[in-house]
């Protein structure tokens, strides 16, 4: 007999057929949690790659090489652009379709995948939601741990007070409290009769930038399933007639260095968002921001606000992962979502009065200090070296 919740399926996300990299990031963790899982439960449950897209069949084989064992893909013009309402139900479909499953597993018994993945990014944040509703299970978003273990739980609604045993549980873990300390969610079946429900398939977003993807392997073997989407005219009442992508006038890639400053302003924001601006001048560099800056908590100018403290310069998971050569890490604690963004950075140097602060951990040079102390002693420094880095 086969159990009715089978498999990890993982909806991946494209542009033009080309893998976005947290879709082949959320593959490699997939491969590793499903290669352990049928290790210890002696059992062959899949990794199932999802794709809608249009003449992207090239990417299937892709992905099987970055750890899918089948593919299930979906083709047409109607996928051209991501639209919440035709991918929500196309994949809500894909994942209740016993027929499909049974091209790559045997599926007498199948109903619904046992785990899924969505990446959490604008697209799959708003996806894992509407298509977890419309497969009546939950969801844990932004997670950026996962582990599958046997759990006893005693829960006074759950289980009616008694300790029960969740086998094969997906534990999500996930940055809270400003990314300081972990919350672990769990998304478990309510075995107490008076409530008693069935939650799956286990589903969460991936934090884009955490998990590293398998190496490519072009001798690794999978399935490619078609699926044939089908449409009403209530699916496509919401119509792309036009795409423009708007180019950032923030340049993070062709500078080498990038000073980023957070909350560390607050004390004078106006004057130490001015001296942020000039070290980055002194370094050629461009100015980068914690995400809490980019909601404007401070009275400063409409100039600041509207040239430093914006979206565009945000650097972590909902922001842009930057790699320069020298980073400063201005006013900013290191919280995990915005260490994700700058973790590839060559050199990091942090200034900050707190030496207990996490960014320590993150930097290789630690000045402990105010801004407002430091900064003025490293430019009065930077304009006496610079005739001499220049005649080098
Ligand atoms: C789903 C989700 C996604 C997120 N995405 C991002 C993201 O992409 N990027 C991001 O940055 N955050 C992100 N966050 C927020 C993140 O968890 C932290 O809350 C945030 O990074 C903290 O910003 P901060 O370091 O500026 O502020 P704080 O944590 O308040 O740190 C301020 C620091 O300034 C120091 N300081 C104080 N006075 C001075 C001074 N005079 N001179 C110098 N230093 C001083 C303090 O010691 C402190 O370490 C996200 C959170 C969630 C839940």
């Amino acid at each position: 007999m086969t159990e009715k919740y089978r498999h990890l399926y993982v909806v991946i996300e494209h542009e033009d057929g080309k893998p976005v990299p947290v879709s082949l990031e959320m593959l490699g963790e997939a491969r590793r949690l499903m290669d352990g899982f049928n290790r210890k439960y002696r059992s062959d449950e899949k990794v199932v790659a999802v794709v809608l897209g249009h003449n992207t069949r090239k990417l299937c084989e892709e992905l099987i090489f970055f750890g899918a064992d089948a593919v299930i893909y979906s083709d047409s013009k109607e996928f051209e652009h991501a639209r919440n309402l035709v991918d929500t139900k196309v994949i809500s479909e894909i994942a209740k379709d016993r027929e499909l499953a049974s091209k790559f597993s045997e599926a007498t018994d199948f109903v619904k995948p046992r785990y899924m993945f969505f990446a959490a990014d604008n697209i799959g944040r708003q996806l894992s939601s509407t298509v977890l509703a419309e497969l009546e299970s939950g969801l844990a978003s932004d997670i950026n741990k996962l582990v599958i273990e046997d759990l006893e739980i005693k829960h006074e609604h759950k289980t009616k007070g008694q300790g029960l045993m969740y086998e094969k549980t997906l534990e999500m873990y996930r940055p809270d409290f400003s990314g300081f300390l972990w919350t672990t969610i769990l998304c478990l079946d309510n075995r107490n009769p008076a409530i008693a429900r069935e939650y799956h398939p286990q589903a969460c977003s991936i934090i884009p930038g955490v998990f590293a993807p398998i190496e490519r392997d072009t001798s690794r073997r999978g399935i490619v399933v078609d699926h044939q989407p089908s449409f009403s005219e209530r699916d496509l009442k919401v119509r792309v007639i036009g795409r423009k992508i708007v180019k950032s006038a923030v340049d993070f890639d062709s500078h080498k260095a990038i000073v980023s400053f957070g909350r560390g302003v607050k004390e004078s924001p106006e004057e130490n968002v001015r001296l942020v601006a000039q070290l980055a001048e002194q370094l050629e560099g461009e100015v980068g921001v914690s995400l809490p800056i980019s909601k404007k908590p401070f009275a400063v100018s409409e100039a600041t606000n509207s040239k430093y403290m914006i979206p565009d310069r945000v650097v972590g998971t909902s922001g842009r992962k930057v790699a320069p050569l020298l980073y400063v890490a201005v006013g900013i604690s290191g919280a995990m979502q915005h260490i994700v963004g700058m973790k590839e950075s060559s050199f990091v140097v942090a200034i900050n009065p707190d030496e207990n602060a996490p960014i320590k951990d993150e930097c290789d040079i630690f000045i402990k200090g105010r801004m407002e102390d430091v900064i003025p002693v490293l430019l009065e420094e930077l304009q006496k070296q610079k005739p001499a880095i220049r005649a080098k």
